[in-house]
Order: C-alpha cells, then sequence, then structure tokens
C-alpha cells in the first residue's frame, strides 16, 4: 500500500523512501519522518510506556541524526525489519507493514512534531520517543484521531 494522497498533503515536500530506496536520503545531519502503518490493531510492550494498544492506520515518527552517517545511516535503520531492539520505535517498526520516511533540512524534530500536531496528527502515547525533549507531548504521532485521518484535511476536534 502506498502513502495515502491526503496523508501526503499533510507533509507537503517530503520526498517519501522506502528500504529500497533510503540511498537516496544525504549523509548530512538532519531531521527525519518515519511513517509507520499497522496494518492491525497491536498491543506492544513498551517498557517504562506500558502496554499501549495501537489502532490500524498510520503513524509519524519525528526524529533526527547527527552522528556518522547523517540522515542515511539512522533513516535506513528504521526502515529495516531485522534489527536489535533498542528504541521505542523499534518495536514500532519491526511489526509495522509499511515503513517510509523523508528528510528534512533546516528543522528539528520538534518542529516536524509541531507541524504535524497544526494538522491533524494526535498524540497516541504521551511520551513516545521525546524523553529528552522539555517540549513536544510525544515524537511520535497519530494520523487523525483513528491512525485513517480526519478525512477533511483539517484538525479534527477534540
Ligand atoms: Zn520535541
Amino acid at each position: 500500500m502506498s502513502i495515502p494522497a491526503p496523508l501526503r498533503g499533510c507533509i507537503a515536500d517530503a520526498r517519501w523512501v522506502s528500504e529500497r530506496t533510503a540511498a537516496r536520503l544525504p549523509e548530512t545531519p538532519g531531521s527525519y519522518v518515519v511513517l509507520i502503518r499497522f496494518g492491525k490493531r497491536l498491543a506492544l510492550d513498551m517498557p517504562g510506556l506500558g502496554n499501549p494498544v495501537f489502532a490500524r492506520g498510520w503513524y509519524a515518527y519525528c526524529g533526527s541524526a547527527h552522528g556518522p552517517g547523517g540522515v542515511r545511516a539512522r533513516v535506513s535503520r528504521h526502515l529495516r525489519h531485522e534489527k536489535r531492539l533498542r528504541w521505542h520505535v523499534d518495536r514500532l517498526t519491526v511489526a509495522a507493514s509499511e515503513v517510509r520516511a523523508a528528510a528534512f533540512q533546516g528543522l528539528s524534530e520538534c518542529d516536524l512534531v509541531g507541524g504535524l500536531l497544526a494538522v491533524e496528527f494526535t498524540v497516541p502515547v504521551p511520551g513516545f520517543g521525546s524523553s529528552d525533549c522539555a517540549t513536544c507531548p510525544a515524537h511520535l504521532l497519530m494520523w487523525g484521531r483513528d491512525g485513517k485521518g480526519s478525512g477533511s484535511g483539517a484538525a479534527a476536534p477534540h
């Protein structure tokens, strides 16, 4: 399944790559969004975050990479299904039906979170991925209220 057009529209100007096309990503430092699709409802064991249940649908994880290999190295790891589980997000990407990613220059991961929260993304698990961050409610977001978007392209009422 490819990324639904309304979801693509939420993150304009992103060039999405898969594991197969990850070599297109820059090897420079930067931020990124990983889109994760669950094909079915999942309960996942998340040390420190309990046992959150994830509805079927699309999620976005925002991060940044400043180490060797830059965004390409980090995101390539996120896109791989086979890996040692190190971060919470690894438990999502190995369970996902689909994983895509895009890199951004000149924006922090917190800028990306803010932008997505402004366009109908919500927080499924408070604190997920943001333990080092003083400003974001989480660095993992859910598309709409249920992983499927609002259908209107506008922020859903709370
Ligand atoms: Zn943040």
